[in-house]
């Protein structure tokens, strides 16, 4: 990419340093007319505070924008205001002497906009190009490499992995998988760690073919070794993860998930809380080049409307402001429920780690120090927006399928239909059970069974529709919601995902089975709210399980008084 994005980030840089220059004069005129109200008596706090603020923004955003002359004057500035502030120092004539004398340098200063120091040739932006090359290089590609000197386990795990729509090669030996990687750049590679040649030959391999690449490859480790050293050595390589022996297939098809990022690429949601527009929206630009979206709000009375709409993974706040200080705000924030774990981190120029940690005190996460690096912004607030995205997704999902669990999707069920009651849309809630799976237990053992279950939840996952919710109800038993579909729309889709899911074949100690599931379904409007929804879905998949299993049954009021009118899909 991205001469162009490139380009128009150095534009709109320019456009805020010129903004910045522009209103330099005015911060500075009021800069004066405060120092000259001060004169006249001894203590003011009001004069005190607003010239505080206003050279600790200038020192702030002249960082930032890399006006490193700026900042030297303001620095000092402000530093003497704080102490006035917090009483370690009087008013007296030197002290306003100095003041006048830094307004004055900042007044002398003639800054243009090629003026500025900064280095603009940030490595994020190589992030965001290499976001997009792995992404175009990546997508629909499903070809992984899977090298391990021992040929029937590499055979044996390629053909299962293959059951999860990968196309993938077995490699035993380390020189023909050099050749491949060379001839043809997989999405992936599966890497065992010992062979012949050493018992590091693994990583190795990899780290010495990145360095003939022009992006690392994507790679999962996997060895009967769990020692520091062999982690240390797959990291070293650039290894994405690391698996011990032995494999499970869904676990794989899982990482292989990540790792060629089906599916939406994570874009965390930033709010971006300063009373200085332009430093906001400076911050903006840096996060949406790594690939954020952000949302920038001057006002911090404004910020619980906005987050209403805007559904924010992480909050980055201003320290001081006037009307609100960023720490009353977080304060405020967290009185609303909802809020209460919605990560906010401050950014400021104060350096003082006892005002940080007052400012931390009131329950927010984390302090960033101006000027900061783009670089530095982005890995930060990413870290931190992903850490709040797998705490959310703990208490809300199943653990074993990744599904959302009981709780979670019998809410959901109500907010759906809630929904589509006000917006006159059809609902349909499907119930299905995996068929005599305890005989899958019993014969191939409770991990196998669990893998089984997996791979439904996985199935109905991926082959759903991006607005289809699904859930894992109880043991074997999923739930899915459909909206803006009739039943027999609906039981169209659940029959072909019935038949694919028939079609995975699993294997356990060497042998194969199949398994297959059983549905029942309810719609909105014949069934109005959610424990009708699910009782009828419910009685539905018994009367499927009595009609000899692998099939979906459509739930009708008449069906309850008898008068059955089944309707056999298989
Ligand atoms: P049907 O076709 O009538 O549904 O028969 P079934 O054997 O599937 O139904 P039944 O309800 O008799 O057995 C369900 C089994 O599912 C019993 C339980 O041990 C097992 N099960 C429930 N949760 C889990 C789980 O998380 N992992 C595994 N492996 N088994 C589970
Ligand atoms: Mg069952
Ligand atoms: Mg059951």
């Amino acid at each position: 990419m991205p001469a162009a994005s490139q380009d128009s980030f150095q534009e709109r840089k320019r456009r805020l340093r010129a903004s910045f220059i522009e209103q330099l004069p005015d911060r500075l005129r009021q800069a004066r007319a405060l120092l000259a109200d001060l004169t006249s008596t001894g203590r003011q706090d009001e004069p005190l505070t607003q010239l505080h603020l206003i050279f600790h923004t200038l020192k702030g955003s002249g960082a930032s924008f890399g006006f490193n002359a700026i900042n030297a004057s303001a620095k000092e500035a402000e530093q003497m205001l704080r102490e006035v502030i917090d009483g370690d120092r009087r008013i007296s004539a030197p002290l306003l002497a100095d003041l006048r004398r830094h307004v004055q340098t900042l007044e002398e200063l003639e800054l243009t906009v090629d003026s500025a120091m900064g280095n603009d040739s940030h490595p994020c932006f190589d992030l965001r190009r290499q976001a997009n090359a792995d992404a175009e290089l990546t997508a629909h590609n499903r070809l992984i490499y899977l090298c391990d000197d021992d040929p029937l386990f590499a055979q044996d795990l390629s053909e299962q992995l293959q059951c999860f729509g990968y196309q993938v090669k077995p490699y035993h030996a380390l020189d023909d998988l050099r050749t491949a990687v060379l001839t043809q750049r997989p999405a992936a590679v599966i890497m065992d760690i010992i062979f012949p040649e050493g018992r590091d030959a693994g990583p190795t391999t990899i780290a010495e073919l990145n360095t003939q690449l022009d992006a690392p490859i994507p790679c999962i480790f996997i060895s009967q070794r769990d020692d520091f050293q062999a982690r240390l050595r797959a990291v070293k390589a650039n290894g994405r993860a690391y698996c011990r022996k032995p494999v499970k297939a869904v676990e794989m098809a899982e990482l292989l998930d990540q790792l060629t990022s089906r599916g939406n690429p994570e874009q965390y949601h930033i709010l971006i809380v300063d009373d200085d527009p332009d430093v906001a929206q400076f911050y903006a630009m840096v996060l949406e080049s790594s690939g954020m979206v952000s949302r920038v709000v001057s006002e911090p009375e404004r910020v619980p409307t906005v987050l209403e709409d805007f559904d924010a993974d992480l909050v980055l706040m201003d320290l001081y402001m006037p009307h609100c200080s960023g720490p009353e705000l977080a304060r405020v924030l967290r009185q609303i429920p909802g809020y209460l774990g919605l990560p906010i981190i401050y950014v400021s120029s104060e350096t003082d780690a006892q005002r940080q940690f007052k400012a931390l005190e009131v329950g927010a996460d984390g302090f960033l120090t101006k000027p900061i690096e783009p670089e530095r912004l982005v890995t930060e607030v990413h870290l931190r927006a992903e850490r709040m995205r797998t705490l959310r997704s703990l208490m809300i999902r199943d653990s074993l399928t990744g599904l959302f669990n009981h709780n979670t999707i019998l809410q959901l069920l109500k907010v759906a239909l809630a929904s589509c009651q006000r917006s006159d849309r059809r609902l349909c809630l499907a119930m299905i059970d995996v068929d005599r799976f305890k005989s899958v237990n019993d014969t191939h053992g409770h991990q196998t069974g669990d893998q089984v279950l997996m791979a439904l939840g996985r199935t109905l996952r991926l082959r759903l529709r991006e607005s289809d919710i699904v859930g894992r109800y109880g043991g074997e038993e999923f739930a899915v919601i459909m909206t803006g579909l009739d039943a027999e729309q609906a039981k169209g889709i659940m029959d072909a995902l019935r038949e694919s899911f028939a079609a995975v074949t699993f294997l356990a100690d060497g042998t194969e089975f199949h398994c297959t599931f059983s549905g029942g379904l309810a719609a909105f409007p014949e069934y109005s709210d959610p424990s009708a929804l699910i009782e009828a879905a419910d009685a539905a998949l018994y009367r499927a399980k009595h009609a000899g299993r692998n099939c979906i049954l459509i739930a009708h009021h008449q069906d309850a008084d008898g008068v059955s009118a089944l309707t056999h899909s298989s």
